[in-house]
């Protein structure tokens, strides 16, 4: 197997913050995570095409945040279950006028059994019938208590559709990440996780991979899940090429001879561990769904 590197305390640098926002079906995640991206495109990128790679970086007041763009629980979920943490913060979405939610409850509890510090967005603020106070009063049942109220939880409140408050969330995000002192060694050989994953007709095998620690490079040879190769291309969210990808960075790479699973972890290493690791992973996993099926 790949052996586990050991990072000491004085090569850890700063890394940006990694948000997914978590909340029921039509609070408004999809629009927040598209007014989010919008308010941070600067003039030069303006026309460039945004590429979907599962996560996207904003810079604001100087400093990079990280989001996942596959919003709700189950890219959350899935991954945890392959023993994957991607997530630091995640971003509760409420909608004000419909409050507390099944999936609201759901998102709590998921953030909650992984340890991941939870910011309410409350949205829709813009709508006539909206009542962040209501939404604040029902989310106290759940342990989250605003901290105008006397609590930790951090609330703010939102309009997707008006971009109000967005600034705000920026900030407060920026503030709790600050807190958690996020940190990664960005010198090392590089591991991160499988976002997602598919097959392009034209390019072969595509992975977006998240990086976690080290640096990956063009050029590199890597390990992912059952799947190796050597890393020929990167690309960022907005299409470009990129010879780097350092830790809290999503790329979309190409070179992979197999299209990984979300939650898979990439790992740089030499082409004679690569394949002869992936082999034997590809045969424990062949013989454990033979073991599935014939039961
Ligand atoms: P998701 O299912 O949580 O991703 O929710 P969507 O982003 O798809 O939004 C669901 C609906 O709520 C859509 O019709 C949006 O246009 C609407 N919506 C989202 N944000 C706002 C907002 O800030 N104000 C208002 N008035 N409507 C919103």
């Amino acid at each position: 197997e790949i052996e586990e590197i050991i990072d000491p305390p004085e090569t850890l640098k700063t890394r940006p913050p990694v948000v997914t926002i978590m909340g029921h079906v039509d609070h408004g995640k999809t629009s927040l995570l598209d007014a989010i991206r919008q308010t941070n495109v600067t003039s030069h990128e303006a026309g460039g095409i945004t590429q979907h790679i599962g996560a996207y970086q904003v810079r604001y007041e100087g400093k990079k945040i990280t989001f996942m763009d596959t919003p709700g629980h189950e890219a959350f979920t899935a991954m945890r279950a392959r023993g994957a943490q991607v997530t630091d913060i995640a971003v509760l979405v409420v909608a004000a006028d419909d409050g507390v939610m099944p999936q609201t409850i759901e998102s709590i509890n998921h953030a909650k059994s992984a340890g991941v510090p939870i910011i309410v967005a409350i949205n829709k603020i813009d709508k006539e019938s909206a009542n962040p106070e209501h939404v604040m009063q029902q989310l106290t049942e759940y342990g989250l208590i605003s901290e105008d109220w006397g609590g930790d939880t951090i609330m703010v409140p939102v309009s997707a559709h008006k971009k109000i408050g967005l600034d705000d969330l920026l900030e407060n995000i920026l503030v709790l990440a600050e807190v958690q002192d996020l940190k990664a060694n960005p010198n090392r050989p590089a591991q991160g996780v499988v976002i997602e994953a598919k097959l392009d007709k034209g390019r072969g095998p595509v992975a977006s991979v998240l990086i976690q620690k080290g640096t990956l490079r063009v050029g590199d040879t890597i390990i992912v899940g059952t799947c190796f190769g050597k890393v020929r291309a990167m690309n960022n969210e907005r299409g470009e090429r990129v010879k780097k990808a350092e830790p809290s960075i999503p790329v979309e790479i190409l070179g992979l001879n197999d299209v990984p699973e979300a939650g898979d972890i990439l790992n740089v290493t030499d082409e004679k561990t690569a394949r002869s690791v992936a082999e034997k992973r590809l045969e424990k996993k062949r013989s454990s769904e033979l073991h599935v099926n014939a039961k």
